[in-house]
């Protein structure tokens, strides 16, 4: 379609993906070396023949790669090759030893998967085209610069070999807002599947297909056809490595093709850069095609069977699946049940808190009180996850009536966490056990016999005068008393 035949009609957004993920192994897809970056590590220390690329060094497939692969296939609710195949994907680039990349083209381990997500309370069916297994490249670091700008540009090759799962998805996305929602429900379940970190940097790296299409085009449903699709000029957006990153790259990339229709000037079909410091995305080079890349069979991989993998490879309950049975075995509403699912972490320290309690109650001091105080101090549950039993003693000694809940909540499982304290030593330290019947009805009295003019206020109905005498019992017992239920007393004594 014309740029001017385009400019007359409505446009929809049509968006697909490519997700790297990368799989957390020990070792290298297809050598010995270590994944995990040491602090401060040198570059290219972590490497080795294979991985640096040199002559007649043989790859050797991690079986940890391909368990995590088939892992992601069965949790994408994929189908899994019963044969898979690695092919050589040909190009020079600098971070690329070998001038080839290992991976699958037409045999990759995973197809057809779904995941589905909720924008804005509606479900959204994002189709996965395929998954397949790739090695990472290493990694360029532009000196003084940008791509653009850097005076020189140095390779490191430990990041090289890395083992990656590409995630390609259907066109299925209609805005940024859609990939946002997708990528952190992908990297959700990725977590809960054991299978990455989102900690570590660079972990998740997307590049998004995006075109404009005539709005009447589109089916009702919001599927596009391929001849539309076709015909539609798309760019292809590079270089995102945050799911925040790609709504706001996406939507700087839609706004500029709209932009550019508006004037009646075509999208050029092209590869672009996203610039995250700038906010932009920039022209690369003209966007390679498949038959570019000289895809041929790796000789040096013999095919894999992995037809019986899926039997034999478990994966852990997700976290939709979890959510729902919080729902349900718990009674927990949608958004407790949400926190409490937020990482599988979250949900099994849950579950052990549940196991000693009753479920609301534990669901209070875990969503609320706990992750809360984590939130605030930057802390995650793994931080914690060794300290359940004191963190149950804490609600012991509240539902067993010993300190007061806000004894608990402000003073308790604040120093707990600052300081690493036990509940108990907290409680001893601060002197936060309740004060016994006798000393609060000692402080009542006292509170009484020092403030007549209170007591007549009361008497004369002055509705203050209550809370001014519970103030002073509670600063008589050093807040250790149960304001109820000096309330109470007060009561009983002064209308007596
Ligand atoms: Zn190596």
């Amino acid at each position: 379609m014309t740029a001017q035949a385009l400019q007359q009609r409505d446009l929809a957004v049509v968006i697909g993906l490519e997700v790297h993920v990368q799989l957390e192994t020990d070792t290298k897809i297809f050598c010995g070396c270590s994944t995990e970056a040491g602090d401060d590590e040198e570059p290219n220390t972590r490497t080795c023949p294979v991985c640096l690329g040199l002559p007649g060094a043989l790859p050797v497939l991690n079986e940890a790669a391909v368990e995590a692969a088939v892992k992601i296939g069965k949790a994408l609710d994929a189908d899994v090759a019963e044969e898979t195949r690695f092919h050589r994907k040909n190009y020079y680039y600098p971070d690329l030893p070998k001038n080839f990349q290992i991976t699958q083209y037409d045999a990759p381990i995973c197809a057809d998967g779904t995941l589905s997500v909720s924008v804005e309370g509606d479900r959204r069916d994002i189709g996965i085209g395929r998954a397949h297994l790739e090695e990472d490249p290493g990694s360029l670091q532009h000196e003084g610069g940008n791509i653009e700008t850097a005076s020189h540009t140095l390779v490191d090759y430990n990041r090289a070999g890395t083992p990656l799962m590409e995630i390609v998805t259907d066109p299925d996305f209609r805005g940024p807002g859609e990939v946002r929602a997708f990528l952190a429900k992908l990297e959700e379940v990725l977590e809960y599947l054991g299978v990455f970190d989102a900690s570590r940097d660079g972990s998740l790296r997307i590049d998004a297909n995006i075109s404009l299409v005539p709005a009447d085009e589109m089916d009702p449903d919001g599927a596009v056809d391929e001849a539309t699709l076709a015909d539609a000029n798309r760019t292809e957006v590079k270089n995102i490595s945050s799911h925040k990153g790609a709504e706001k790259a996406l939507a700087y990339e839609v706004t500029r093709q709209k932009n550019a229709v508006k004037r009646g000037r075509e999208v050029e079909q092209e590869t672009r850069h996203w610039d995250e410091s700038r906010g932009i995305t920039v022209s690369m080079r003209s966007k390679e095609e498949e038959k570019d890349y000289r895809y041929f069979g790796e000789a040096d991989l013999p095919p894999l069977r992995v037809a019986d993998w899926k039997d034999r490879i478990p994966i852990p309950e997700l976290p939709d699946a979890r959510r729902e049975r919080f729902r349900e075995a718990y009674g927990l509403d949608a958004e407790a049940a949400s926190k409490l699912t937020s990482t599988k972490e979250v949900a099994d320290f849950f579950e052990d808190v549940a196991d000693r309690f009753d479920a609301g109650l534990a669901a209070t001091w875990v969503a609320d009180d706990l992750l809360g105080e984590l939130n605030y101090r930057d802390m995650a549950i793994t931080d914690v996850s060794d300290r359940l039993d004191e963190f149950a003693r804490l609600i012991e000694l509240v539902d067993g009536d010993e300190i007061t809940e806000k004894n608990a909540r402000e003073v308790v499982l604040r120093t707990m966490l600052d300081e690493g304290l036990a509940p108990d030593d907290v409680v001893e330290r601060e002197g936060l056990g309740k004060a016994g019947d006798d000393a609060v009805a000692a402080a009542v009295e006292e509170a009484i016999a020092e403030h007549p003019d209170a007591v007549e206020d009361y008497h004369d109905g002055e509705g203050g005068a209550l809370n001014f005498l519970v103030g002073q019992v509670m600063s008589k017992t050093g807040g250790s008393a149960d304001p109820g239920t000096v309330n109470g007393l007060l009561r009983d004594r002064l209308d007596g």
